[in-house]
């Protein structure tokens, strides 16, 4: 004859299992939550300086589950959108690129965009800058001594274009 199984033992195990399943999500549910927290705290950290912001930011959590979720939704809305390297690195593009905009200027007479060391504009041949007869380094039209070498120049210059469209000739006096 089969032997029945005892019921009140069937449902001992049942029992067992589930406080081992309940045992088992729980703890899970506790490191969700702590983890959380920690990932909170560390993301703050990495967007803000400011220790009361980190503070909120990470408080937002720390309610019990299934609340510290209303929290994060919270915090993904408040949080600085940029962490801080992220600013860092932006503020150095937009330095560079300033940078680029000092070292550009535009031609007096055609308003093409032309570079620091041009001595002639490349587009309408205007003179924009002489060259030191001494030292041969660049020298702004209007100046009179050269700051490089000292050497001291008046030089008359026509600013544009000879009839036949070649360069204007060097017509320069020493003093
Ligand atoms: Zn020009
Ligand atoms: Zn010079």
């Amino acid at each position: 004859m089969p032997e029945i199984p005892d019921l009140t033992e069937l449902l001992a195990t049942l029992g067992l299992i589930g406080q081992v399943l309940f045992w088992v999500v729980g703890a899970y549910f506790v490191a969700f939550w702590f983890s959380l927290i920690v990932w909170t705290f560390r993301d703050v950290r990495a967007r803000s300086r400011d220790i009361f912001t980190q503070a909120l930011g990470t408080l937002l959590v720390v309610p019990p589950p299934p609340v510290n979720l209303a929290g994060l939704i919270l915090y993904f809305i408040l949080r600085p959108r940029e962490t801080l390297s992220e600013a860092y690195e932006r503020s150095l593009e937009e330095e560079v690129l300033l940078q680029g905009i000092e070292d550009v200027e535009v031609c007096p007479s055609c308003k093409e965009l032309i570079e620091r060391d041009y001595m002639v504009c490349p587009q309408c041949y205007t003179q924009l800058r002489k060259k030191c007869p001494d030292c041969g380094r660049l020298m702004e039209l209007n100046w009179t001594v050269c700051p490089y070498c000292g050497s001291k120049t008046a030089i008359h210059r026509v600013p544009t274009t000879t009839p036949d469209g070649s360069l204007p000739e060097e017509h320069s006096e020493r003093e």
